[in-house]
Order: structure tokens, then sequence, then C-alpha cells
């Protein structure tokens, strides 16, 4: 399986909308979408979009469990990794049809290393997807789980969760991202 390279902030490129796949994209879509999976349980996140690995395809990887062994290659290398990791969801153009309440929660981003902020997002929501077997599905979800499709939804519009926390926390990391490259080029 491949590990793909996970964009960092502030890359660009993770400001980009991700587009719809179409049906002849949703056929051949299953390799990429393992990937994104793999890269995820191997990153040890919860979830992970395809916009954060340069992919600009509405492609979602999720596992709240975290009951997988990830230090474990051979586990994740030898067999499928859908038929091992029975909470993993990968949702393709996911939509969220429904939503209501408030939870606020303290969310991180593999994408934002060493950045955490209490987020408010909606309590229960419901989202529709395609499965990769082709078919539409929709789950409901409350809690960890919600946050975790928002999170990655709002990365397939170009949307950071630094975007949603206190102004003065965004701009505190980045001035420390800046002094860290000004260090860099110091060095
Ligand atoms: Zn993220």
């Amino acid at each position: 399986m491949k590990f793909f390279n996970i964009l960092q902030y502030p890359d660009p490129k993770l400001r980009l909308k991700a587009q719809k796949a179409n049906k002849d994209e949703l056929k051949n879509i299953g390799e990429l979408a393992k990937n994104i999976a793999y890269t995820m349980y191997k990153a040890e996140g919860v979830g992970l979009a395809a916009t954060q690995v340069g992919i600009n395809k509405r492609i979602i990887a999720i596992d709240v469990s975290k009951k997988l062994d990830v230090n474990c290659e051979n586990f994740l290398e030898d067999r499928d990794i859908l038929s091992l990791n029975k909470n993993l969801i990968i949702a393709v153009n996911p939509e969220i049809i429904y939503k209501e309440g408030k939870i606020i929660h303290e969310e991180g981003c593999l994408s934002i290393p060493g950045f955490n902020a209490d987020i408010e997002r909606y309590k229960n929501i419901k989202v529709k997807a395609v499965g990769l077997d082709g078919k539409e599905f929709i789950v409901e979800s409350d809690g960890i789980l919600s946050i975790a499709f928002q999170h990655e939804i709002d990365h397939l519009d170009g949307v950071l969760f630094i975007d949603k926390a206190s102004p003065l926390k965004r701009t505190l990391y980045n001035a420390k991202l800046k002094k860290l490259k000004s260090e860099e080029k110091v060095h």
C-alpha cells in the first residue's frame, strides 16, 4: 500500500475545493481510497481527506475507534484494509443532509501539527455518500464521529479547523510557524 505525503498548513493546496467523483471515476477509486485510509492509520489520525494528500477529489476516510495496531506493518500490508477494519468509513462525495444541536470539542489535524483548539460543531448529523461498492449510503452520527465527518468534509471545501479557532490562538500559531520558517532560513 502507498503512504501519501500529508500536506502541511499553510500549503495553498489545502485551500482547494475538491471535485465530485463521477460515475467512471467511482469504478476506479478503490485503490486510491484504500491508500488514503492506510495513510490515515499510519499517521495515527482518526480521519483524512483526499485534499490533505494533494488529491482533488471528494473522498474521506474516517475511523474513530483507534483499535488498529498501527505499528504492525504486515497487518496492514497483507490483507484487505477494508475487511480488517470494521469501523473504517470511506465516503465518496459526502454531503451533510441533516444537522442539529451543538457540541464543543477539542480538535487536532494531521495537516496542522501541534495545534489543538476547541471547535463548535453540529452534534447530530446525517451524511449521504457513496461507498467503494458504488452504492449510496446514509450514516447518522453524533459525538466524535459527527465531529470527524464535519472536520473532513470541511477539508474537501478547503476549510481548516484553524479558521474556526479563536483569533488569538490562530495568530499565535501563525507567529510560531513564521518563527520556525525564519530559523530554517538562518541554518
Ligand atoms: Zn484535518
